[in-house]
């Protein structure tokens, strides 16, 4: 080392910095070194050698800086360096052509026109300091996004570092530098993602999107690597920072510092060839490797588009000219019917599986009876499938052409296609319902809204379950969750087979899961139970606003329907279903179940809010291990917290009582010192059973 130049031992920093970065990724982010800790340890040396030597090279976010490893900053929000616009959308070429009118009269010419595909993923900043990746957000609000760079450092088209050459070539190079672009996912890794999901009972993504931001804001980075998540880069926070005229020349440069751009980009300087580029882009959509929602117009000239400016969300030198949502045509091959919780009758359309907007479409809603009849679909046409906010698929009717000789009418059911039980279609109503109390789709669907996130949020009690639970008679109403034992779970069958055609059972440790869930459930708030019930018009908000009124069951129970509309945000119609919900025989025995179960019919108040503050005006501290009272030092400050007492990390003469468990530090000393009573852990439980002060 003694021979080596500043600008060698700079640029040895730099390669040091990036496998030590790369390294400590894989060994804290991933748990798959690559490397020896030995080998690790002496990368790390050799840094910290180098930067002792020339100390102009000691930047403060060097990895020999940081304390312990990876930094753990999970979403933790993260202010942009300026502001992430959102665009203006053109929704079809004419308004393309008045925002392109509008340019000319701003500039007094048309300036040129920098053409790119609106890549339909979620957007990304990447931030480089000193040339290295050391922060990367999403979008969020456009003014703080979410921390998401232990994810992103798993993403491999992101380079750890710029190139040199491109980072030399920025107006200040030691400046840090936020890159923008879209993270998305190519649609055949959709595919394959979504098949293996299926294959594992897990819910679906709705579309390459949804699976892009969804895969990159994971809680385990380890997940997102595992992803095929993709970038294409085009943009930065500062314009200025580098040092190029136009949206074109930074193309090439993000290009030239690694990142991936996407290669259909065409500079326009007439109206007709952007409006040619755009209808040549929605003719090619379908065969790109993965999902575009249009074409974004840019004035390629960054002091041209200085003087344009922004609006308050989104640039006045850009335009999304955005592509009409996708339709395609494919048969109906049935109408079947589905059977809500609610007993409602919904007509399904079943098609022949069709890739639109990005997913494959096999069902579609067709509403209710009048709809069906009203589009003129009939089995067997062939019909117009389009996804509604490119999410819903939706059939928008059939092609009258096509229509095959034998195309049958459907026929609303007559009774429930699951009791059996006639149907009835209520005054004023345009759908058809089961009104049986025995129905088992109803029961199903119960059951399902009943563990459902904004419900109960029961993890692991999945469709497939439930059918076998209602299917067995296991259960019948959300009351029978809670008898279930692990014994019979784990005997249960899962509806499939395996290898040898054998039936496949849950298994113990998913039963012992499984139950554990349903016990923890019990805890939950009233406004959950309600939701979880499953009354009409009650949903996740109305059932806030009812136990902020009524914070027991018991009190909502004595509510007239006069007191419950005088609620906040409660209708006549929400009124009158909670209240004759409450006095349905059929409910009411299925409340006092859930109440002996040991389901919480109360609010839950903050943690402490209940027990009394009886430790109030007392300061404890902890040391030691408290073995004996199986409880760690947390969970023990937190229940004297809940009696109202402080818990303090450093002994004064202001502390109370030092509660001392096995090994315990100074603090002990400093106690003894200053005359603070200590308590061993027979008398901080204690204090913990009765919530009273210790007597000592
Ligand atoms: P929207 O989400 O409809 O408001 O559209 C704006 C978003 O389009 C931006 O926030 C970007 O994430 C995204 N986008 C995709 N491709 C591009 C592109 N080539 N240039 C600018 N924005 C793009």
């Amino acid at each position: 080392m003694a021979e080596m130049t500043a600008e060698e031992a700079r640029s040895r920093a730099e390669a040091l910095r990036q496998e030590i970065e790369h390294n400590t990724y894989l060994y804290y982010a991933l748990d798959a070194p690559e490397i020896s800790d030995a080998a690790y340890d002496s990368l790390m040396r050799e840094l910290k050698a180098l930067e002792e030597r020339f100390p102009e090279l000691a930047t403060l976010d060097s990895p020999t800086k940081r304390v312990g490893g990876y930094v753990e900053r999970q979403f933790q929000p993260i202010r942009h360096a300026s502001r992430m616009y959102s665009l203006d959308n053109a929704m079809d070429e004419e308004e393309l052509a008045a925002w392109m009118d509008g340019i000319v009269r701003l500039y007094g010419f048309l300036p040129e026109l920098c053409c790119e595909l609106k890549i339909d993923g979620s957007s990304l900043a990447v931030t480089y300091r000193d040339g290295l990746l050391v922060q990367a957000a999403t979008r969020g609000d456009g003014t703080t996004g979410e921390d998401v760079t232990a994810n992103v450092m798993g993403v491999k088209d992101i380079p750890h570092a710029l190139s040199p050459s491109a980072k030399e070539a920025l107006a200040n190079p030691d400046a840090p530098l936020e890159l923008r672009g879209e993270i998305y996912m190519p649609k055949a890794s959709f595919d394959a993602l979504n098949l293996e999901a299926e294959a594992e009972g897990k819910k679906p993504f709705a579309n390459p999107r949804n699976a892009a931001a969804g895969s990159l804001r994971q809680k385990d980075p380890k997940i997102t690597a595992e992803r095929d998540l993709a970038t294409f880069m085009y943009s930065v926070s500062d314009t200025r920072a580098i040092q190029v005229p136009g949206q074109w020349e930074l193309l090439r440069w993000l290009e030239s510092a690694g990142f991936h751009v996407n290669p259909d980009v065409r500079l326009c300087h007439t109206e007709d060839e952007v409006l040619a580029f755009c209808r040549e882009c929605l003719r090619r959509r379908d065969g790109l490797a993965y999902d575009i929602d249009g074409v974004v117009v840019k004035v390629n000239d960054f002091a041209l588009q200085e003087e344009a400016g922004f609006t308050s969300r989104a640039p006045k030198w850009a335009m999304a000219f955005k592509f009409p949502p996708e339709e395609k045509t494919t048969r109906l091959l049935d109408i079947t019917v589905q059977v809500g919780r609610t007993g409602v009758l919904t007509p399904v359309a079943e098609l022949e599986p069709v890739q639109v907007a990005g997913s494959v479409v096999a069902r579609a809603t067709l509403h209710n009876e009048d709809e069906v009849h009203r589009k003129d679909v009939r089995i067997g046409d062939t019909v117009i499938v389009r996804k509604a906010g490119d999410v819903i698929p939706e059939v928008l009717g059939p092609v009258l052409s096509l229509r095959p000789e034998d195309a049958h009418v459907w026929q609303a059911p007559k009774v429930c296609p699951s009791c059996g039980m006639p149907v009835v279609k209520e005054e004023g109503e345009a759908q058809l319902r089961c009104v049986s109390i025995d129905c088992p789709a109803q029961a199903h669907e119960r059951l399902l809204h009943w563990v459902s996130r904004d419900a109960m949020d029961i993890d692991g009690m999945g469709d497939e379950i439930i059918a076998r639970l209602v299917e067995i008679g296991r259960a019948n109403d959300v009351a029978d969750f809670y008898s279930l034992t692990v014994e019979e779970l784990e005997q249960l069958h899962t509806g499939r087979v395996n290898k040898e055609g054998k039936p496949v059972t849950l298994g113990r440790t998913t039963a012992e899961k499984l139950v554990s869930a349903i016990q923890d459930s019990k805890e939950r708030d009233l406004s959950r139970v309600l939701v979880g019930l499953g009354i009409r018009h009650v949903g996740k908000n109305t059932a806030a606003e009812i136990v902020e009124a009524y914070p027991s069951m018991e009190a909502l129970k004595d509510a007239s329907e006069e007191d419950l509309k005088g609620i906040y945000g409660i209708g006549d119609s929400a009124a009158a279903s909670i209240w004759s919900f409450l006095r349905t025989p059929d409910n009411v025995d299925v409340i006092q179940r859930l109440e002996r179960a040991g389901v919480s019919m109360a609010v839950k108040r903050a943690e402490g809010d209940a027990k009394p503050q009886s430790l109030k005006g007392l300061t404890f501290v902890l040391t030691g291990t408290l073995g004996e009272l199986g409880m760690s030092r947390d969970e023990a400050s937190q229940a004297l917290k809940g009696y109202g007492a402080k818990v303090s990390s450093s002994v004064s003469s202001k502390t109370s009582y030092v509660a001392v468990g096995e090994n315990p530090g100074s603090k002990y000393d400093k106690a003894v010192k200053l005359g603070v009573p200590v308590l061993d852990e027979q008398q901080l439980k204690a204090v913990l059973d009765t919530g009273e002060p210790p007597v000592l």
